[in-house]
């Protein structure tokens, strides 16, 4: 149940299993590169720094001793760790977070000393106590490493002489200290629920950007251009924590906005937004001009959970389908597009959506997106079900199943479908006895005809509640709800200075020209275009449009592609 008055509650990471699909082929794929990294590897500029013997290799890139950001993705590895442990139940998970944490503890001494070398200390120390925080948390909570929830007043009071009294926005800021406080807060306020510690609570609301960013946006204001835009998307969880905690709804109105903002002029047909990392200035063409002018156009990893965390908090807030929209937009042609990492620490860092480009590694290893990326990941089993109060919200269609227990009844609910390449979905119910409760299934604002739905085979008609279609009854075992979403393509410009300059989507994938010729102008023509016979989701161009060939964003892996073309 919501333990508020608010619509919807995430279930817990244990709630959900995927069964199949690209998003469990992807998580399957993420859960065996995180598990294989090696422990002391991660430790050796810990153990360096507080003068123990080190072994294993240097990382080297931002990690390493002399790095960006020094032993920065400890933390979020533990916290990737520790979620896809308590989903996937891979005791050898739990195992490794028990041991990281065990040898950071190590590493901490008499000061609890939590920063792996003075340019973390000195530049970011806000942005790795966050994750430091959370990855303590999390194996706590997850994973049940015991010493874990010592460590978080620990490591917070030694890292009070390196954190500012207060949090700033770094609008226009080029130089270091590049120091983020941005979703700390978030990560302050649940250590002070773990904990009860007043000075967690204390420092949470002096690092709230109420002035700068919170207030203006919930008064209606666009203070985006010109921002980073990670930082201020992932800065919204703060805000969607600060509701929970202060009650006030001033915050809910600044996460609506900024979504709505997001949505309406920043945001390319993926769902990313800020080239160049930075958010644009809307109506002057400027993500069109950014197609030319860099090749880097979304900060994929991290863009991509700041703007799925923001999508669950509105979710749960709101109970609004139109942010499920949003989240499954950027998980589907985000995250789950990024090309996969290397076993040495190159990852995917921008996404480049500009003509014939091809999906690289980011220059130095181990950036911020090694550690979003197995976050973001191992979220994709909090963004399929959310539990209302009368039943069950299905957000994401992705072959799984959900646990969970209505008027003291264990319920469980089976998910077949080939989405996103087919729109139909089967749930199926297993339960002992009949019990009566509500299913809700996000009708996607994309879907341009009415949706059909059936129970066991006949047609049944459901209310259409803030998106969702609710299917209420007394559900017995096996009891089956079909429904079909059919997918059609359709354009979608990339600002609205260039209406004829668009991305093809079909269901809520972006497709992109495959292997486009060099120099060609690209064109498309969405009704002329006829399944390839090669792969289910490809799809072929007439020859008088020289048989170009589309695909789902996330197929492509090392070959050329072009995503917005010219309609017509
Ligand atoms: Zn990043």
């Amino acid at each position: 149940m919501p333990a508020t008055s608010d619509p919807l509650a995430e279930f817990d990471y244990g709630a959900v299993e995927l069964t199949g699909g690209p998003l469990k082929q992807h998580y399957d794929r993420i859960h065996a590169a995180y598990l294989a990294l090696d422990n002391d590897r991660l430790l050796r500029v810990y153990r360096e720094r507080a003068g123990l013997p080190a072994p294993g290799a240097p990382m080297g890139g931002w990690y390493g001793r002399d790095g960006f950001v020094p032993g920065h993705a400890l933390g979020q590895y533990i916290s990737g760790l520790a979620r896809i442990g308590r989903t996937t139940g891979d005791a050898s998970c739990a195992t490794k977070v028990a041991a990281l944490v065990d040898g950071f503890a190590a590493t901490l001494g008499p000061k609890d000393q939590s920063f792996a070398a003075p340019n973390a200390e000195n530049v970011w120390p806000c942005y790795i106590l966050d994750k430091h925080l959370a990855g303590l948390m999390e194996a706590y909570n997850l994973s049940g490493v015991a010493q874990a929830r010592d460590l978080v007043p620990r490591v917070f009071h030694g890292a009070l002489p390196y954190i500012p009294e207060r949090g700033h926005d770094r609008v226009g800021k080029k130089d270091p200290p590049y120091d983020e406080t941005y979703v700390l807060p978030e990560s302050l306020f649940l250590a002070y629920e773990l904990t009860g510690d007043r000075a967690l609570y204390d420092r949470a609301m002096a690092y709230l950007l109420d002035r700068d960013f919170f207030d203006p946006l919930a008064a209606g204001q666009d203070v985006l251009p010109g921002r980073h835009a990670y930082s201020h998307v992932i800065a919204l969880s703060s805000a969607g924590k600060a509701r929970l905690v202060l009650g006030d709804e001033k915050y809910l109105r600044a996460m609506q906005n900024a979504a709505q903002l997001l949505a309406s002029t920043q945001q390319f047909a993926t769902g990313g937004w800020g080239p160049n990392e930075t958010f644009i200035t809307p109506h002057q063409g400027q993500l069109y001009a950014s197609l030319r002018t860099t090749e880097d156009h979304f900060e994929t990893p991290c863009g991509s959970y700041a703007a799925i965390k923001l999508g669950r908090y509105l979710l749960c807030a709101t109970g609004e389908a139109q942010h499920g929209d949003g989240l499954e937009r950027v998980l589907f042609n985000g995250i789950l597009a990024a090309k996969e990492p290397d076993a040495d620490g190159d990852y995917p860092y921008y996404s480049t959506y500009g003509a014939e480009a091809r999906k690289v590694f980011y220059p130095r290893k181990w950036p911020c997106c090694s550690g979003t990326l197995v976050e973001g990941v191992a979220d994709y089993v909090k963004n399929i079900y959310f539990r209302a109060h009368d039943g069950v919200a299905v957000n994401l269609y992705a072959p799984s199943r959900v646990h969970w227990q209505e008027r003291g009844a264990n319920i469980s609910l089976e998910q077949q479908t080939d989405y996103p390449l087919d729109g139909r979905i089967a749930l199926r119910v297993t339960l002992a006895a009949p019990v009566e409760f509500a299913l809700r299934l996000r009708i996607p604002a994309w879907l341009n005809t009415t949706p059909s739905l059936a129970v066991n085979g006949k047609p049944v008609h459901a209310e259409l509640e803030r998106g969702f279609a609710v299917v209420r009854r007394r559900w017995a075992g096996g009891d089956t709800l079909e429904c079909d979403l059919p997918l059609q393509f359709r354009t979608e410009a990339v600002d609205d200075q260039h209406p004829e300059t668009v991305a093809l989507l079909c269901g809520p994938l972006v497709y992109v020209e495959q292997n486009p010729q060099k120099g060609e102008a690209a064109h498309v023509i969405p009704q002329a275009l006829r399944p390839a016979t090669e792969a289910q989701g490809v799809f072929s161009a007439p020859a008088s449009n020289r048989g170009r060939t589309y695909a789902p964003f996330y197929f492509v892996r090392d070959e050329t592609y072009t995503m917005y073309a010219q309609h017509g």
